[in-house]
């Protein structure tokens, strides 16, 4: 019963949290030491002020203080870390301006000013101080009740994983809920409360920690991604696309390699600008994607040499480079050479893609604007 209910149960709850908040301090301090951007080092001051709250809570909890001062101390802590962790969650998607500074940070300072309310409350209602502590602490638990609701329509239309952080909120607010209940209504005498109010947090901060963890998966596979494509195009790069064909070429697949060179693209250039070029760029890049999507990838080789790595063996190939040339024709300004060639054993992946640049070469001294198989 104890470890469901009693003070061990409190116990345990308090230290999962505090071991999943130091996890999320240890990811979001090295987030900021390597990255140095603003937002982690919100989120880490978030998560030492999350973590002396419950440190403190821990520590009232057995050194059993119990002053409506400490009680105070205990919910302007929590406001604080739940602003400011939020604010982080916020951060991890977005820049910070000052205008978003202004909103967080104002929302801590109304807290200190619902806190103040008190200094007025003596004059329409007199009771006792201890009552009027109470009542203080109450306003600044129903002020916790504004900032999820806040929270819970302000932020997500701004972030990734909504769906997960406003479960959290959901959760927090049960949490919320079952502790005023708890404290104020049952004198901690209902069980059930009890459980929740033990049980919840800890799933909130796991949500919590999710969020994090995904997020800095997420930025991980940015930064790979970004370093295998080219940021004009958003094609494969030509080292990665090089990669691919060495790795199909070593495992003798009956692959193609198609090379395509746009005519005359210099001219286009001189003539109505670098602007114009790379929007055009951009356009038959998108075209070799589509074509490609189904049956391998496609790559920038060059300037405007475009490659893709045909992988699927039913492939038409005569049909397949024809329609990519009849769609660069229709779709844009410009047209295209197009050269592929098939791989043979005994072929290097470097030959094989020479052998269709040829191809695509003779197309191009053959009148241009036509596809040429190697031969
Ligand atoms: P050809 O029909 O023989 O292929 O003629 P071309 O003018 O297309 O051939 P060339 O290789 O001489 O010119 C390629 C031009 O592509 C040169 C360069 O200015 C342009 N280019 C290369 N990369 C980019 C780019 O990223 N953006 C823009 N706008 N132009 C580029
Ligand atoms: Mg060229
Ligand atoms: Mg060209």
């Amino acid at each position: 019963m104890d470890l469901l209910f009693g003070e061990l149960a409190s116990f345990l709850s308090h230290a999962m949290i505090v071991v999943m908040v130091a996890l999320m301090f240890v990811i979001s301090l090295r987030l900021f030491l390597d990255r140095r951007k603003k937002a982690y080092m919100s989120m880490t001051i978030s998560l030492i002020f999350v973590g002396i709250h419950f440190l403190l809570q821990l520590y009232f909890m057995f050194s059993s203080i119990h002053t409506s001062l400490a009680d105070y101390s205990q919910i302007m802590l929590k406001i604080i870390s739940f602003v400011l962790i939020n604010m982080g969650i916020y951060q991890l998607y977005n820049r910070t301006n000052r205008k978003q500074y202004t909103f967080f940070y104002g929302l801590i300072v109304m807290g200190f000013v619902v806190s103040t309310l008190h200094f007025i409350v003596p004059n329409i209602y007199s009771g006792t101080d201890h009552q009027v502590r109470l009542l203080q602490n109450i306003g600044l638990e129903l002020y916790v009740f504004v900032l999820i609701f806040l929270c819970f329509y302000m932020i997500p239309p701004y972030i990734g994983q909504q769906m997960k952080y406003q479960l959290a909120l959901t959760i927090y607010f049960l949490f919320q809920t079952s502790q005023l209940l708890n404290t104020y209504v049952y004198d901690n005498a209902q069980p059930v409360l009890i459980l929740a109010v033990n049980i919840l947090p800890v799933i909130y901060y796991f949500l919590l920690f999710m969020i994090l963890f995904e997020r800095v998966v997420e930025l991980m596979q940015a930064i790979y991604n970004s370093s295998i494509t080219d940021g004009l195009t958003r094609l494969y790069n030509r080292r990665f696309f090089y990669n691919r064909v060495t790795q199909h070429v070593q495992r003798h697949l009956p692959v193609y390699i198609l090379f395509s060179d746009i005519d005359n693209f210099k001219k286009l250039n001189d003539t109505q600008g670098h602007q114009m070029g790379d929007n055009v760029l951009k356009q038959v890049a998108q075209i070799m994607k589509d074509e490609a999507e189904e049956c391998g990838i496609a790559g920038r080789y060059g300037g405007e040499e475009m490659v893709i790595l045909v992988s699927d063996p039913s492939v038409k190939m005569d049909a397949f480079a024809e329609r990519i040339r009849s769609r660069i024709e229709k779709e844009t300004i410009v047209t295209a050479s197009i050269g592929y060639s098939k791989y043979k054993t005994g072929l290097s992946a470097e030959e094989l893609i020479k052998q269709a640049d040829e191809a695509m070469y003779r197309a191009k001294t053959t009148g241009k604007n036509k596809v040429v198989k190697f031969a």
